[in-house]
């Protein structure tokens, strides 16, 4: 079918690029084969396009974060969530201590310390450690499709150099935002990132918020659309961290990066899309994936605001 050699020419186009550097405050990621490429389209109608390494595994990371802040949602309610978690872009960079002056609040779930605050509240005010990891896996499964695992090696490496979010942990506890010990917040966070996706998998995860929270192949409604609905908003406005804006403009899709060199986006009633290359630009986001996001975006008219 002419998708899929569209896509492996895509990926042939950006492969020349050669910038950035894999993540390497944890060291099982510094160690990641960079010459990895894939890409994944799955249509709202359920169709899957895959092309170049689509069976390499690799850790979800970040791209965990509006997934966690869709079960945050549904677990305590939207105001809930709201009274705790800011939805302000933050300019930052994914990991800076910034929580707002006055309320202690984190400027928004997309960064780490909106992301621990949003597991902090996953599967309701009494859940354990263990309750909270598994509603998350639960979760980002019923939206790929399978059951998902984690990656082990990656969890390890990750806790053990955990100390950045540790900081923001103890920062949310002092100030309220947070009631459980931040220890188990920041062992279910690293977690949570480190649940084993391929880029299929994430395409269908982002197709499902692209339908309105209905799984494209199962047919199950895994997300409220008011659930949905906000997630995206937030991915629109604070998925590519300090690159929003550029994002926004250039490809023009609700979008959400992870560390380990994935990327998803979501546009609705349309599809969602995967990509993953380990070498990050200084925003932290997949350089050759952001490549990629624009040449589809381009060829295809994806732009959200582009009227058909
Ligand atoms: N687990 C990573 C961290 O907390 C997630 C960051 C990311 O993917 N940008 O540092």
């Amino acid at each position: 079918s002419p998708v899929p050699d569209y896509l492996a020419d895509v990926l042939d186009a950006v492969r020349s690029i050669d910038d950035g550097a894999p993540a390497d405050y944890i060291e099982v990621l510094a160690k990641a084969d960079t010459s990895r490429l894939a890409v994944a389209l799955a249509t709202v109608d359920g169709e899957v396009y895959v092309a170049g390494d689509s069976d390499v595994a690799f850790s979800i990371q970040s791209i965990s974060k509006p997934f966690a802040y869709a079960a945050a949602i549904e677990d305590v309610g939207l105001d809930a969530v709201l009274a705790r978690i800011g939805v302000e872009p933050s300019g930052d960079a994914f990991n800076e201590l910034s929580l707002d002056d006055g309320t202690h609040r984190p400027m928004n779930p997309m960064i780490n310390a909106g992301a621990l605050a949003t597991h902090a509240l996953v599967a309701g005010p009494d859940a354990s450690g263990p309750q909270r990891v598994e509603r998350l896996r639960a979760l980002m499964s019923a939206m790929a499709g399978r059951e998902l695992g984690y990656d082990e090696a990656v969890y390890e490496a990750e806790l053990r150099d955990a100390h950045r979010n540790r900081g923001l942990a103890h920062m949310l506890r002092a100030g309220g935002i947070i009631h459980a010990e931040p220890e188990t917040i920041v062992d279910g966070y690293v977690r949570q990132c480190a649940v084993s996706v391929t880029v299929r998998d994430l395409a269908l995860m982002a197709a499902t918020l692209a339908n309105a929270g209905v799984q494209p192949l199962t047919g199950r409604q895994v997300i409220s659309r008011t659930g949905v609905r906000q997630v995206l908003s937030v991915m629109t406005t604070c998925g590519m961290y300090d690159a929003a804006g550029d994002w926004v403009s250039n490809v023009g899709i609700p979008a959400k990066s992870g560390v380990a060199g994935g990327i998803i986006g979501a546009l609705p009633g349309q599809l969602g899309l995967a990509v993953f290359s380990p070498k990050l630009d200084a925003h932290g986001n997949s350089a050759r994936g952001v490549a990629v996001c624009e040449r589809l975006s381009r060829d295809m008219g994806l732009h959200m605001m582009d009227v058909s």
